[in-house]
């Protein structure tokens, strides 16, 4: 049965307390329960967010000319990432809606660049590793284009002689994770540039993840390897505000190396008795409070607050690995770049293990493969760590001394 529109309306201390009753069974992401999916930073950031946020809820990113605010807004905050990830005076960039709508709009910007190269339109394909996100497979969909995913090495990083001989007379695009998702390791994009560079290909980098994030955990003197503009074949990126920039939801960027491959990104449509219709992006209307709650926490926290953080985060990802390898057999897999871990090993099975988790109220996250456990760290972890892995421990102590739970099969990876 579905909800009706109430015939009167309810009172604003309804409303809320029935946001308390619809929250019960939420994640407790505040207590390091949620293995992902919420980024925080401390309550100070969320203030700014949601202040920032409300204070251009009704304006509409839409309409720069009517709200220069925002505007300006959004240059600002495309300059301040640029400046982050070597975009030169040329470079150039838009804010979307998420991650996924910035890889869309690289990846059409290539197409439509492509079909303009050598009037290639139809059937274009990008060869990426296994490891890149489904966004790409996604957008693909939508576009008309293919995705040729292809084997990771043993480190999980990009095989750039597996990706070379992936591509093909149709191949537009190749991409790169700056890190991929899975396992947080940052695949060889220096070698992806020299080969885009050689054979006159599109690269692009998904740094949805390590945009806001790689530029600081290398100042801070950890190893990372070169992944953005700095590199002569990186043509666009993904860079999420949403994730590890600490800003209100509903905020990415999708940068380029220059105005000329950004002039494929917009949609141009001019036979409608309403006038000509130009967007950059794939949504018409846009959220200004998105606009501003990025552009206010990014200046709140600037390049210190955000190295603060993501020092915190090194050293709970440290506190992590250490603990993990002590129990069990687990490993991590690959070398983590930044603040993404993934964990298994043979002794139990980590999905198994990972519903033991569930019923001491961890939500899991999982990896198929290897069958693994996925962490996304951020500030709530640092609450929960020791008791996270207290109970990891006991999860696999009680799966060892019991072998109905040692045989126990998990249907199917739905975490
Ligand atoms: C999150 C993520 C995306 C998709 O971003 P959304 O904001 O969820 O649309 C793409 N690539 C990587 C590497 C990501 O982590």
């Amino acid at each position: 049965m579905h909800a009706d529109l109430p015939g009167k309306g309810m009172a604003v201390d309804e409303l809320w307390g029935r946001f308390a009753k619809y929250r019960e069974n939420d994640v407790d992401w505040r207590k390091g329960r949620a293995p992902l999916w919420v980024f925080y930073a401390g309550d100070d950031v969320l203030k700014v967010g949601s202040e920032a946020y409300t204070a251009f809820m009704s304006e509409n990113g839409l309409a720069r000319q009517a709200f220069p605010s925002l505007g300006r807004m959004e240059d600002e905050v495309i300059g301040m990432v640029l400046g982050l990830l070597g975009g030169g005076e040329q470079a150039t960039g838009t804010m979307t809606s998420g991650g996924s709508e910035s890889i869309f709009l690289a990846m059409k910007a290539a197409r439509d660049w492509a079909a303009e190269q050598s009037g290639q339109g139809e059937k274009v394909n990008l060869v990426a590793p296994r490891t890149a996100h489904p966004a790409f497979n996604k957008a693909a969909h939508y576009l008309g284009m293919q995705v040729k995913r292809v084997p990771v090495g043993q480190d999980f990083r990009a095989d750039v002689e597996v990706m070379r001989a992936a591509m093909d007379a149709s191949t537009v695009m190749l991409v790169g994770s700056a890190p991929a998702f899975p396992h947080g390791v940052v695949d060889p994009i220096d070698a992806l540039s020299g080969l885009a560079t050689s054979e006159g290909c599109w690269l692009h980098v998904d740094a949805c993840v390590g945009g806001m994030s790689l530029p600081f955990i290398r100042q801070l003197g950890y190893e990372v390897p070169a992944f953005d503009f700095h590199l002569e074949g990186v043509r666009s990126m993904s860079a999420d505000l949403h994730k590890y920039g600490f800003t209100p939801k509903g905020a990415s960027t999708v940068l380029f190396c220059d105005l000329e491959t950004q002039s494929y990104q917009p949609f141009v449509f001019d036979d409608w008795p309403k006038g000509r219709y130009q967007t950059p992006n794939l949504s018409g209307t846009r959220p200004g409070g998105a606009i501003a709650g990025a552009w206010a926490v990014m200046n709140y926290l600037g390049e210190e607050g955000y190295r603060e953080i993501q020092g915190r985060i090194m050293r709970l990802r440290e506190q992590y690995v250490r603990g993990i390898e002590r129990i069990g057999e687990f490993r991590i897999f690959g070398k983590p770049h930044a603040g993404i871990i993934s964990f298994g090993g043979s002794a139990v099975d980590p999905h198994v293990v990972a519903e033991e988790l569930a019923k001491t109220g961890w939500y899991p996250s999982l990896l198929a493969e290897p069958r693994g456990i996925h962490l996304m760290l951020n500030l709530a972890h640092e609450s929960a760590v020791d008791e996270y892995l207290a109970d990891l421990d006991d999860a696999v102590a009680r799966i060892s001394a019991s072998s109905e739970l040692r045989m126990q099969n998990v249907r199917d990876v739905t975490y």
